[in-house]
């Protein structure tokens, strides 16, 4: 029994493998260019344009059965002048009707190519041709080397994840439309990694770095704005983290389609857990990376996505006690990035455009919205909001002053812990707290916690 067992294992093992295709082409400019504009030098290894250029490759072919869901050109550039270096893509089933071209932007992320940038597709792609432009002023050059293209193809989802979906999707509409008079923020359901097919970490004995969320950062994939099958979208960025990016995992802690379908991004042990992501270059560690699928430098986020947003971040931030509308710094692996806002761009951290202009002017609205999630305020009653918050240290008492401004008269609970969750103090008011002196605290952390009926606020404070 158990050997029929193992052999039913091992093909299942082999067919979620075998579903999965990857392959890295390397080219030779020489070969494969075909139209060229301006003055430009083509070797096999390079090409060297000194003017404005164009130059158009040949179709090159993918022999993937079910063609490619998705592809990342890779090169080293070099240019003498900021900015100033594009690529366009256009794929074609035949190589007779091709895709409209498309600027693929360079993921800044990846630090072993200087250019490298992911287009998706649906199925049945096989042939892929580039476009490279320039804009150059006089005196100025670009060095293209080492060009390659990596094909990826993450099979189909099963008609039985595809109902899986369906039914996590509808228990999240269910839990949207009935918002809450609850007193915790639950988990949003989500798609786990089994449920969208994730394959194993790579290499398998990849074990995540634990860490604890203190930010979120939004994210945007750049890619394709809809798509017929949002888990295969989610595994060919998978292949594209992991094969091109030659990271360990996907890199984004949780992933939102346009639909509002969450995905659990990168491996954790437990909804208890946070593990560092590959997201943000210099704040990987303490923050949570969430990426909203599609392209929203000029497309605005849907609002099933939105909302969605404000589930997940609403549980992220009720369970760390993260303040939504707050800044603090966070200390990232190398950098330190102060007065961050707790619910972040990745444009306020990286030299990057992501989350895309139309997404990133949607974050104060994610920030209120999330806040008002967390404190069971009906979206549309604002009237507590406002709660104003001011710690002032007291340096020479080793304590510090407190001011909680406009909350109309609500009485307001301020509660002190030690690190140890030990309480310390816990005194009420009947409205506005102004100016009160809490001192004679030893060295060290400690967390003040100001509520009201509405809402709570933990503010943590370090006495130096
Ligand atoms: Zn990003």
């Amino acid at each position: 029994m158990k050997k029929i067992v193992f052999l039913f294992l091992t093909f299942f093992i082999s067919c979620a493998l075998f579903s999965q295709e990857y392959k890295r082409i390397d080219l030779k400019f020489n070969e494969i260019t075909n139209i060229t504009k301006g003055e430009i030098d083509i070797s096999a290894d390079s090409v060297v344009a000194k003017t404005s250029f164009l130059l158009e490759t040949k179709p090159i072919f993918c022999d993937f059965k079910n063609g490619f869901t998705g592809i990342a050109p890779l090169c080293d550039m070099f240019s003498t002048q900021k900015d100033s270096f594009f690529v366009y893509v256009s794929v074609s089933k035949d190589s007779s009707e091709w895709s409209a071209w498309e600027r693929i932007i360079s993921d800044k992320i990846a630090k072993k190519h200087h250019f490298v940038g992911l287009l998706t597709t649906e199925e049945g792609f096989h042939f892929v041709k580039f476009l490279w432009n320039a804009e150059l002023l006089p005196e100025n050059q670009v060095v293209i080397k080492n060009f390659s293209v990596d094909f990826f193809y993450s099979g189909k989802s099963s008609p039985q994840m595809i109902q899986q979906r369906e039914e996590v999707k509808k228990r999240l509409d269910e839990i949207k439309k009935n918002a809450s008079n609850q007193k915790s923020v639950p988990c949003p359901p989500f798609l786990t990694r089994e449920m969208w097919n994730c394959p194993e970490a790579f290499p398998t004995n990849y074990t995540p770095t634990q860490t604890q969320v203190s930010h979120i950062i939004i994210h945007h994939t750049e890619t394709r704005n809809s798509a017929s099958d949002w888990m295969q979208e989610v595994r060919t960025i998978w292949q594209f983290h992991v094969y091109t990016n030659g990271w360990s995992d996907i890199g984004y802690n949780f992933l939102i389609d346009p639909e509002g379908v969450i995905y659990e991004g990168r491996d954790r042990t437990s909804q208890f857990v946070d593990v560092v992501g590959a997201h943000a270059l210099t704040a990987n560690y303490h923050s949570m990376g969430i990426s909203f699928l599609g392209n929203y430098v000029s497309i605005i986020p849907t609002n099933d996505a939105l909302s969605s947003s404000y589930e997940l971040l609403g549980w992220k931030c009720f369970q760390r006690n993260i303040d939504p509308e707050g800044k603090s710094t966070l200390t990232g692996n190398s950098v330190t990035h102060t007065n961050l806002n707790h619910i972040a761009g990745h444009r306020n951290i990286n030299n990057t455009e992501c989350p895309g202009e139309a997404l990133y002017n949607f974050l104060p609205e994610i920030r209120t919205k999330t806040y008002n999630l967390i404190n069971g305020i009906p979206n549309e009653v604002e009237q507590f909001r406002n709660l104003e918050i001011e710690i002032l240290p007291l340096r020479d008492s080793n304590g510090f002053s407190l001011s909680v401004l406009n909350v109309k008269n609500l009485e307001i609970n301020i509660r002190i812990f030690d690190i140890s969750g030990r309480i310390l103090i816990s005194k009420s008011f009947s409205k506005s707290v102004e100016n009160q002196s809490f001192t004679n605290f030893s060295k060290g952390i400690f967390f003040i916690e100001i509520s009201t009926l509405k809402q709570k606020i933990v503010k943590k404070w370090v006495n130096f």
